[in-house]
């Protein structure tokens, strides 16, 4: 007897759902996408409880036919792709013609639709896929579709449901991805009769996401664009200072569809290398437009991951545009007399000429800067693209420094000559970059005051010097000056830790340690870099072994920056200690010039009062 089945077209479509259609959350994803497609301007999704028992979407798209209505939910009915030719080019959401065959086969179905130019609109009810009802109805032009008691036929799919709150976010979650991912269309969001969020609908990604993504994120995110040839990239990334505990706020968009992307992902968090906090995590809302035949869509069921046939270029692309950003990241501090007024662009021009790269200021940083200004910013050099016109942001730079290091192969810092390189890196300063200040002292012995124009720049003096310590050794590419230790100090360790110290022993030789195994529990450390007290050799080799026990360090470029940190931390003066006035001095010029903004962990080395903060702190203007 045969043993093989051709399955029947209905139980075909049930196994689809499977993979189409998971939960409450994926029939949203299916049916905005539609109204995308449908051309629609205007989206309201509406869902009760977490979903499964009624989930409404209602576009003002191009509607349907009576006669494709009645197919449209047949499995690969679809009007979006005809041949094979086509595939290469497809610039819709759909076009494998399953989803609404999908939803439809787990659900009871009500569909009312009608396209603009008709007179009359078509109303049909489907059960499990059947349509048991079909009729003329009036109604308005578009499509609206009514999904009720998903999974009613297949209890076990329904068993995996989580509870009606988690499934209700994952179907916010949902539609706003597909959301923020058009920012030309308007999508409401109705959770039991109440509004979750509403985008408006007007083109500019800045009040999408604005709406979407709410203020406090919003206020953090910089404005981050590139092209190369077919690809053009732009949205926001956040400013370091405001990392999360995880990627839950990393958007990327291809061709307007939300998308997960190792790749992207990856390339946005090197370029936060060393700015950041291991397990922190960077937002961004990224949109990458490419020419449809060098992506492919089409390799994952609900199409959220996509492969790309450039993906050096891409990864390349991303990197160096949130590089950018993140270098001219900041909010300008110049003394007053080097300020024209009339110099400020009415609609900054690119501030520095580089190929490929261009930022402006956004309406999105108009409108920040708007609710703390009645007026217009009155410092100028604006155009670097990046205006963080909060105290909370904390950075500041000059138009000139930002040139400075672009102008050259950034990234990169340049190879000392010899070992009074040292210092280079605080006398390479350019003069002219500093702006006039003035040092009104140091608060706790911990916060150094500065005065500039009528800023008052709060400089947290150990962040600061943590940073131009790690920037100095890590632009030595040699051996590391090391201190031999007069009283050599021995220390438990694990055997674990003996094991891992002993398989960076190269690495840690040329970073000025000297760390021998000293019995099965135990290491002598002869020898520290120079920069770092002897007190301190114990301390540092412990957090040492912590970094590589943690993990943190699996690569060896990655193992000397962590051991980098470990030694910047350690080799900076400390909050509570005593600091020169040339130390002072230092610091502060290094932080004025721009090119000291976060600690090695990504905490800002700085803070700005304006004048107009304090005026308004003791109420002279309110
Ligand atoms: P696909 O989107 O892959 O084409 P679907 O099963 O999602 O497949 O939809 C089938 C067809 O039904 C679509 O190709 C489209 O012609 C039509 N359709 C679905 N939703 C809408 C809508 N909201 N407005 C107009 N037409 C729609
Ligand atoms: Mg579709």
């Amino acid at each position: 007897m045969a043993v093989i089945n051709i399955l029947s077209p209905h139980v075909a479509d049930m196994i689809a759902a499977g993979e189409v259609v998971e939960r409450p959350a994926s029939v949203i994803k299916e049916l905005v996408e539609n109204a995308f497609d449908a051309g629609a301007k205007n989206i309201t999704v509406e869902i009760r409880d977490g979903g499964a028992t009624f989930i409404r979407v209602i576009d003002d798209g191009c509607g349907m036919a009576p006669e494709d209505a009645g197919i449209a939910f047949l499995r690969h009915a679809t009007s979006k792709l005809h041949d094979e030719r086509g595939l290469e080019a497809i610039k819709t959401m759909g076009f494998r013609g399953e989803a609404l065959a999908a939803i439809a086969a787990v659900s009871h179905i009500e569909l009312t639709t009608r396209r603009p130019e008709d007179t009359e609109g078509t109303y049909m009810a489907l059960t499990a896929g059947e349509i048991r009802e079909m009729e003329p109805v009036g109604c308005p032009a578009g499509t609206g579709i009514t999904v009720r008691d998903l999974f009613f036929n297949t209890p076990a799919r329904l068993k995996f449901l989580k509870s009606d709150r988690s499934e209700a976010s994952a179907c916010i979650q949902a539609a706003l991805r597909c959301a923020l991912g058009r920012p030309e269309v308007s999508v409401r969001f109705l959770r039991d009769g109440k509004e979750e969020f509403f985008s408006p609908g007007d083109g500019l990604p800045e009040s999408c996401v604005y709406a979407l993504l709410g203020r406090d994120l919003a206020s953090s995110l910089l404005p981050c664009r590139s092209e190369d040839e077919g690809l053009r990239l732009s949205g926001f990334v956040s400013s370091p200072a405001a990392a999360r505990g995880n990627r839950g706020a990393q958007y990327f968009f291809v061709n307007g569809r939300f998308i997960k992307s190792a790749l992207l992902q990856s390339a946005l968090e090197q370029a936060y290398k060393n700015t950041m906090l291991t397990g922190r995590f960077p937002a961004c809302v990224i949109y990458l437009d490419i020419q449809p035949g060098a992506v492919d869509v089409n390799v994952h069921p609900a199409k959220t991951e996509v492969k790309f046939s450039a993906e050096r270029q891409i990864f390349n692309l991303l990197y160096q545009a949130v590089q950018y950003t993140l270098q001219g990241e900041d909010r300008v501090i110049t003394s007053p007399a080097a300020i024209e007024p009339s110099s400020v662009p009415a609609s900054p021009e690119p501030a520095v000429p580089k190929p490929g790269f261009y930022q402006t200021k956004t309406a999105f940083e108009f409108r920040r800067e708007s609710e703390r200004h009645a007026s217009p910013p009155s410092y100028g050099h604006t155009a670097a693209g990046s205006v963080a016109v909060n105290s909370r942001d904390v950075l500041y730079q000059t138009g000139e420094q930002l040139r400075l290091e672009l102008s050259p192969a950034p990234a990169e810092p340049a190879v000392p000559a010899e070992e009074t390189a040292v210092e280079n890196s605080v006398q390479n300063v350019d003069a002219s970059s500093v702006p006039d200040h003035k040092i009104l002292g140091e608060a706790m012995k911990t916060y150094l005051l500065v005065e500039v124009g009528d800023q008052l720049v709060l400089i947290d003096k150990h962040a600061a010097h943590e940073r131009m310590n790690f920037d100095r050794m890590k632009a030595q590419p040699r051996q590391i000056t090391a201190q031999e230790l007069l009283a050599p100090v021995t220390l438990r360790v694990s055997p674990e830790d003996l094991g891992l110290l002993q398989a960076r022993a190269s690495l840690l030789e040329e970073l000025g340690f000297s760390v021998e195994p000293f019995g099965e529990n135990a290491v002598v450390v002869r020898a520290v870099p120079a920069d770092m007290l002897p007190s301190d050799a114990a301390a540092a080799v412990e957090e040492i072994c912590e970094k590589l026990r943690g993990g943190r360090a699996p690569d060896p470029q990655a193992a000397r920056d962590e051991i980098l940190h470990t030694v910047a931390c350690k080799a900076a003066i400390k909050a509570g200690w005593d600091t020169s006035p040339e130390e002072r001095e230092r610091i502060v010029r290094e932080v004025l010039s721009g090119r000291v903004k976060y600690c090695p962990h990504g905490r800002p080395v700085s803070a700005v009062l304006t004048r107009r903060d304090l005026d308004k702190m003791f109420k002279r203007i309110v």
